[in-house]
């Protein structure tokens, strides 16, 4: 850990590999961040970070899971002071592991609308995704469109893919659901949608999209970074499955769009709390805050940074209001009801 600007692969507790990226020794001192998101996704902005602020950054990048596992495992012994990772389930399920602490700034408070923290600051929101309608231009009309319920009439029957009940972003789709209309009237939603599926679930957010650019079905549900990743694709095949394929933003009249955040959290034993608390503060800064949301197409958690020009180009859209830390609070109810519904 001495030398600087060195990355090297330890094996960690779990088996799996991180990648453990050791800053320069700084006068300011340092930070310890595990990071479920991806090392250029973020390593730029730890830059400018540690310039402002004299503070080193330490990143340990690996797959959400696997993250959760080693702080779990590491407990009171864990070098993290910062676990960044994505969707409120997510983070809700660090919390309910006992691996954060409760913070709270000005700047936090200021910046991080209510509805996009948790309520206690065990974690807050860094960027907003949406998760609406996706469908075929060449076979749908948007006005056949309206609400998440309504993909569970039978007009759509063998028209819709869908990503698997495992996902967390799903999960989180239907914890919002029960959110607002119950279990009972959830449930039989998820079995009418299940009824309408075209195949089997399988794939990522962006095979369901290639599936509806390819004609397997004619709607599906991802989140907006995954189709703005697509339109500025170099891969000259997932731009034109991107272009085939339209925004729709589902239930403006009622609830609102589904909306998810990625965020970060403060972990129990941090043994630089203060820095990792800065860390927060500057990454809802304005200038992170654009960097963040445009380098991987998402929505600023800050409502003062207007998004990018590919995500302005879908529109604007009513967002739902529900506390994000709700869906983490319902995923256990939302999974079991998955299951009963026959969501694979
Ligand atoms: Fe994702």
């Amino acid at each position: 850990m001495s030398l600087p600007s060195i990355s090297r692969f330890l094996p960690s507790v779990c088996g799996l590999l991180f990648s453990l990226i050791t800053a320069p020794a700084l006068a300011g001192g340092e930070v310890n961040l595990y990071s479920a998101r991806k090392e250029d996704l973020i390593k730029p902005l730890l830059d400018d970070f540690s310039k402002q602020t004299g503070i080193a950054v330490n990143l340990v990048t690996g797959k959400e899971e696997a993250l959760l596992q080693r702080l779990q495992s590491e407990g009171a012994n864990t070098p993290a002071d910062l676990l960044l990772t994505s969707d409120a389930g997510r983070l809700a399920a660090a919390q309910q592991a006992g691996v954060l602490q409760a913070v709270k700034s000005d700047a936090l408070t200021a910046r991080v609308p209510a509805r996009y923290r948790d309520p206690e600051g065990y974690w807050y929101g860094l960027s907003v995704r949406a998760r609406p309608i996706l469908y075929a231009r060449d076979r749908v009309q948007s006005a056949e469109l309206s609400t998440y319920e309504n993909l569970a009439d039978p007009r759509w029957k063998g028209k819709i893919c869908m990503r698997s009940s495992d996902s967390v972003y799903n999960q989180s789709l239907v914890a919002g659901m029960i959110a607002h209309h119950g279990e009972a009237k959830t449930e039989a939603w998820a079995k009418g949608l299940v009824a309408n599926f075209a195949r089997p679930p399988k794939g990522g957010d962006r095979d369901q999209i290639k599936a509806v650019a390819a004609g397997e079905c004619d709607v599906t549900l991802a989140n907006t970074y995954y189709l703005g990743g697509m339109v500025n694709s170099s891969d000259d095949a997932e731009k034109q499955a991107a272009a085939k394929v339209a925004v729709f933003w589902p239930d403006a009249q009622t609830t609102g769009v589904h909306v998810n955040v990625s965020g970060a959290g403060v972990t129990a034993h941090a043994r630089h709390r203060d820095h990792a608390v800065k860390l927060l503060d500057f990454l809802t800064s304005d200038a992170a805050q654009r960097w963040y949301a445009e380098t991987n197409n998402e929505y600023p958690v800050n409502p003062a940074i207007p998004p990018s020009a590919t995500l302005k180009a879908w529109g604007e859209f009513k967002a739902d209001t529900l506390n994000v830390a709700k869906l983490g609070e319902l995923n256990p109810a939302a999974v079991r009801l998955m299951d009963r519904a026959g969501w694979k």
